[in-house]
């Protein structure tokens, strides 16, 4: 058999193998009951264990070099394939198998016990899993490696290249800015409240409304409920979403909307590239980005609710009748310093994700205890948003990630809403009437052009090029410091 074939056939397997792994995940996370919990522990140390045994076995190793022996003479798509499972091999193979399953108990155990903590509001629940993660994290950083920063070889976990260095240059960049934009228009948009609870049937049906309207296809994906929203894929024909429904609130339809481009990037990428390692969004920076881009960028616009406010009102009379379109759009978009990150405004959100930052970073170099977090957490509310933390389960508590084992994540959020600024403005040059697209409720225009400047791409270039060749420029702060200018001076008129 031709290497090139071989190597397929084996990419094919692992990709199979991590369907079946987030399928246990997703159903942890949707139906799984309570006490189950320590034996699915077990079933993901030994699969995980299992899965890891066939990333690094030698077998592969040896076809990655001949492969690359014939590197010249590969499509693009080949290539990008070998880059991806090289860079894989190289990351896997440095992480002994008991660490792997090990880890992957651990993170198991820790999401139950965040749970538990999160309910009943007690950092103290969480804290020795947590401590045990972060001492399993800074391994983790030490067997892979890393040039100048420990916090480097997790950040190129999920944004390749993606170093401390350069995300301190970024938040440098942009805190300054943010926090008088955050001064300015802090409390000049008058928030939405409701006296009338939405229902639970009323607010599925709206955000399946929606993601129809996106083009998300329900033969090859679904939406559950679950307690943190989420997006994850088991096949090139199965990509779920989650989405959480709360009485008096609106994250029925941003839920919809941010976890809807999460789903559009993963079902856009082309059949070409299915059921192999390229079959995936390229990193979690240019994920966020499409997500932010509908749930954002769109999704709290004039012109996407000119379109569909009305059907809004027709689906929740009690809540909107004496509402009009333009209270809607500053309500949705009022500046408010809070204690949530997802349910942070666009100009605050960025400074919930610095806060992580600093942390995880000091976590990582030992230069904070986990002990210390619900304090630190508290400060740096008080310092950065001008919060008071009231309670754990609103602070520290709030966020899954590092129950999942997940450190170096957080800043690939902020990447998100830097790269779907630019990529708007490069879609307002390919489409000047923008505005009417969005108001004819024409999604599909959009998406179609996102599918074929993004999605369809899968994991072929590296997130760096592709941000290029779609925008024609590197990742920088100014074009979201300028959407955000923009757009707020308009709304607060
Ligand atoms: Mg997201």
């Amino acid at each position: 058999m031709k290497i090139l074939t071989q190597l397929k056939k084996y990419s094919a397997e692992l990709v199979d193998l991590h369907h079946t792994l987030a399928l246990m995940q997703w159903d942890q996370e949707v139906r799984m009951p309570r006490r189950a919990a320590e034996g699915r522990a077990g079933q993901f140390a030994t699969l995980s264990a299992l899965v890891h045994r066939r990333e690094v076995a030698p077998e592969l190793g040896v076809l990655l070099v001949k492969a690359e022996a014939q590197k010249t003479s590969l499509s693009v798509e080949d290539r990008a394939l070998l880059r991806v499972m090289r860079r894989s091999y190289d990351q896997n193979t440095k992480l002994p198998e008991e660490f792997v399953a090990e880890f992957s108990r651990l993170t198991s155990q820790a999401q139950m016990a965040w749970l538990e903590a999160r309910e009943q509001s007690e950092f103290a629940i969480f804290q020795p899993l947590l401590e045990r993660l972060v001492v399993m994290a800074r391994q983790q950083a030490e067997y892979l490696g890393y040039a100048a920063h420990p916090y480097d070889a997790l950040l190129d976990l999920y944004e390749e290249g993606l170093t401390t260095v350069q995300v301190e240059g970024m938040f440098a960049e942009l805190q300054v800015p943010l926090v008088a934009l955050v001064k300015r228009f802090s409390g000049r948009l008058p928030p939405l409240a409701f006296a009338e609870p939405f229902s639970q049937t009323g607010q599925e049906q709206f955000a399946e409304h929606l993601l129809v309207a996106m083009g998300f296809d329900f033969t090859r994906g679904c939406l559950t409920r679950s307690a943190h929203p989420f997006t994850t894929t088991l096949g090139h024909h199965d990509r779920r979403i989650t989405n959480r429904y709360a009485p008096k609130s609106l994250d029925f339809i941003f839920g919809a909307l941010h976890e809807g481009g999460h789903a559009l990037y993963e079902q856009g990428i082309a059949e070409g590239l299915a059921h192999s390692h390229l079959d995936d969004g390229v990193s979690l920076g240019i994920h966020e980005s499409q997500s932010r881009f509908w749930e954002n960028v769109l999704g709290r616009s004039r012109p996407f609710w000119q379109r569909f406010f009305p059907e809004l009102q027709q689906a929740f009379p009690a809540q909107f009748a004496h509402t009009g379109l333009e209270d809607f759009v500053r309500g949705i978009n009022a500046v408010t310093p809070g204690l949530i990150r997802v349910d942070a405004d666009e100009l605050t959100y960025n400074l919930h994700v610095l806060i992580r930052f600093e942390i995880e970073k000091g976590l990582i170099e030992g230069s904070l205890e986990v002990a210390a977090l619900p304090r630190v957490w508290r400060e740096k509310y008080r310092q950065y948003l001008g919060v008071e933390v009231e309670s754990d389960a609103v602070g520290v508590l709030q966020d899954i990630h590092w129950a999942h084992g997940s450190f170096g994540y957080f800043p690939t959020y902020t990447i998100g809403n830097l790269a779907s600024a630019q990529i708007w403005e490069a879609y307002k040059k390919y489409d000047p009437g923008f505005c009417q697209t969005l108001a004819d409720g024409n999604l599909a225009k959009v998406k179609e052009w996102l599918a074929r400047e993004i999605h369809a791409h899968g994991s072929v270039y590296l997130p760096q090029e592709l941000l290029v060749r779609v925008t024609g420029a590197p990742l920088s702060v100014g074009p979201f410091l300028a959407y955000l200018e923009e757009k707020f001076s308009a709304l607060a008129g």
